[in-house]
């Protein structure tokens, strides 16, 4: 298949764009906005409804500040946030004006988004955002989010909000031509890797961690988050971003970068909600009948089907299912928490009410809330 059938309708596309492309030794690069903008505009001149995910508010106020080096403490990286974010989006609206496009923003955390109801209304605003036309450009509520509640790096947020609006296609524009088969700084033997139709340990393993000065993530990043989107059925491209018309090529079909097709089987949006955002609070050790029944027949998980329990949850928490070789396999919100599960691990259904006096539910898992992050063959979706 020519990449243009690979990206026939396309037309809700989710540009993420990083700190190395964005900033130079000067702060923010206007030249390279610019002429990202113009790219963006076109986009939406050909049909298409573009949501962007741009760092550089931390580069951009620390340039502000007149730090030079690294920013020391969290506090700092805060306030610079604080300094740079206000700049970078007043030189946005600038751009995109003259292009007769309006912007608006968006500064989420992960906890604003763990919450189903915030993720719900988020998702509408989003929505709302796309009808109006609006341009909507993301980053990290950097202001506010310390470890606990972080993304860690726009490359894993803007693979949460590919999932969000629902985007057909994410661009993360980078500071390379895209995935090489090795580190293209160690060796000149190099070779970019057009199309990826699976992501293998080889994959992985050429994805290196090594960040630019300024940008958060480095390739590894990169690699994680097109794991993720891809597994959601979204195919996911990293390319040059500092290359004028980037967007229109990559549209037009051009082999640009390189591009992972999305998994054959994948989650739904809210299947992927839960395998991605939640936070886990405890372990299933499930048996080899019970990991059939979960993978490869699409069922739910039942109490005679756990062997041990792990962690102290409540109803409705996040649990990881275990297999016997002590792989992850699902994540899901359980019916019971953590003791009752004790309980009845092991039984058949129609003992539960003798042992706990009372039965809610048949399944410790229903398969409506299990996100199964492992394909049929046990190859891992994501
Ligand atoms: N949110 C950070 C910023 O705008 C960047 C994070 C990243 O580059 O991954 O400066």
């Amino acid at each position: 298949m020519t990449r243009k059938e690979q990206l026939a309708g396309v037309r809700r596309i989710l540009v993420k764009v990083g700190s190395a492309v964005l900033t130079g030794e000067d702060g923010l690069n206007l030249q390279v906005i610019e002429q990202l903008v113009s790219d963006v505009a076109a986009l939406r001149e050909r049909g298409c409804q573009v949501v962007l995910v741009s760092s550089g508010a931390i580069a951009s106020g620390k340039h502000r500040m007149g730090i030079e080096g690294k920013l020391k403490s969290i506090s700092q990286k805060q306030a610079a946030a604080a300094v740079g974010q206000g700049r970078l989006m007043r030189v946005y609206s600038n751009a995109f004006g003259k292009h007769g496009l309006f912007v608006g923003q968006v500064l989420l955390t992960m906890s604003d988004i763990t919450d189903r109801k915030r993720f719900l209304n988020i998702r509408n605003t989003l929505f709302t955002l796309l009808e109006w036309g609006v341009i909507t450009i993301i980053n990290e509520n950097d202001t506010v989010a310390v470890d606990e509640i972080k993304f860690g790096d726009n490359d894993h947020l803007a693979a949460m909000v590919a999932n969000i609006v629902e985007a057909h296609l994410v661009i993360n524009l980078t500071s390379t031509e895209g995935l090489y088969d090795r580190n293209p700084t160690d060796t000149r033997k190099a070779k970019l890797i057009p199309l990826v139709a699976e992501i293998t340990p080889e994959i992985e393993a050429a994805a290196t961690e090594d960040a630019t000065p300024v940008g958060m993530g480095g390739m590894k990043s990169k690699v994680l988050a097109a794991k993720k989107v891809t597994a959601s059925g979204i195919p996911y491209i990293i390319a040059p971003g500092r290359r004028a018309g980037v967007l229109q090529e990559i549209l037009d079909g051009k082999e640009t970068g390189t591009l992972f097709l999305p998994s054959a089987e994948h989650l739904n949006s809210r299947k992927y909600w839960i395998a991605f955002t939640l936070r886990s609070r405890g372990r299933l050790l499930i048996d080899d009948g019970a990991k059939e029944a979960l993978v490869r027949d699409g069922k739910s998980l039942l109490p005679s089907g756990v062997t041990q329990v792990e962690g102290d949850f409540v109803l409705g928490d996040p649990v990881t299912c275990v297999d016997s070789a002590g792989n992850a396999i699902a994540k899901g919100l359980v019916n019971s928490g953590a003791d009752e599960i004790r309980k009845i691990m092991g039984l058949k259904t129609a003992k539960i009410e003798q042992v706990l006096g009372y039965k809610d539910y048949d399944e410790v898992i229903h398969r409506d809330n299990l996100a199964v992050t492992v394909q049929p063959a046990g190859k891992p979706k994501a």
